[in-house]
């Protein structure tokens, strides 16, 4: 049996470019959910980078390419903004963490937040920016995504955008988005 690409690199010139690849992320987290509507199931996606590589970036064309209409605030202050997608046949329930902030991995232990990755009654998706700072009280990300701003480009625009699978549900939705690149390479 051929084994599932875990990893995937995609080399961005422009934002531009960085939105297309996250539109085929977009559209591989669609399909994932759209093909169990009856069970509502969950993904965890971690942002990896420098402060400036374009993780809230990357979130706000994600959600909008997934049809958010609305406007995606920062979770910088809050640590964690809440964003309801209406799918086909039900209600994605979007949350997105940013923990940069954050002092110490009780701090959201304590306000409750990581309630939203161990509930079941409808779908979620968690996107967590600085999961670093969760330290070891998060569980296993399907997704781990990191976008790096490569010095030697000389280019302030151009973005690396790594995405590795850590779990099945993450090579499901990464092998479709492998699919999508090379049908539109
Ligand atoms: P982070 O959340 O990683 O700290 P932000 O998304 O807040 O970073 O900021 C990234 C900044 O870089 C934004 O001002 C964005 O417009 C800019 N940018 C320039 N080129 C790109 C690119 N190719 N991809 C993503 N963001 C880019
Ligand atoms: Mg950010």
């Amino acid at each position: 049996m051929t084994r599932l690409a875990i990893n995937h690199t995609i080399h961005c010139k422009d934002e531009k470019a960085t939105a297309e690849a996250v539109q085929m992320l977009a559209n591989a987290i669609l399909a994932f959910y759209t093909s169990t509507p009856e069970k509502p199931q969950s993904l965890f996606m971690s942002l990896h980078g420098d402060l400036g590589a374009g993780k809230t970036t990357a979130t706000r064309y994600l959600l909008q390419a997934m049809g958010y209409p609305g406007k995606v605030k920062s979770p910088t202050y809050s640590l964690c903004e809440e964003h309801i997608l209406d799918l086909p046949k039900q209600a994605l329930h979007v949350f997105h963490f940013d923990l940069y902030r954050m002092q110490s991995p009780e701090e959201w232990v304590d306000a409750g937040l990581l309630e939203h990755f161990t509930h079941s009654e409808y779908p979620t998706l968690c996107i967590i920016e600085w999961p670093e700072k969760a330290e070891h009280t998060l569980p296993t990300m399907d997704l781990a995504i990191t976008l790096i701003h490569p010095q030697e480009m000389q280019s302030e625009l151009a973005r690396t955008v790594e995405i590795a699978a850590q779990t099945p549900k993450g090579e499901a939705v990464l092998q479709s988005l492998i699919t999508q690149s090379s049908i539109n390479p």
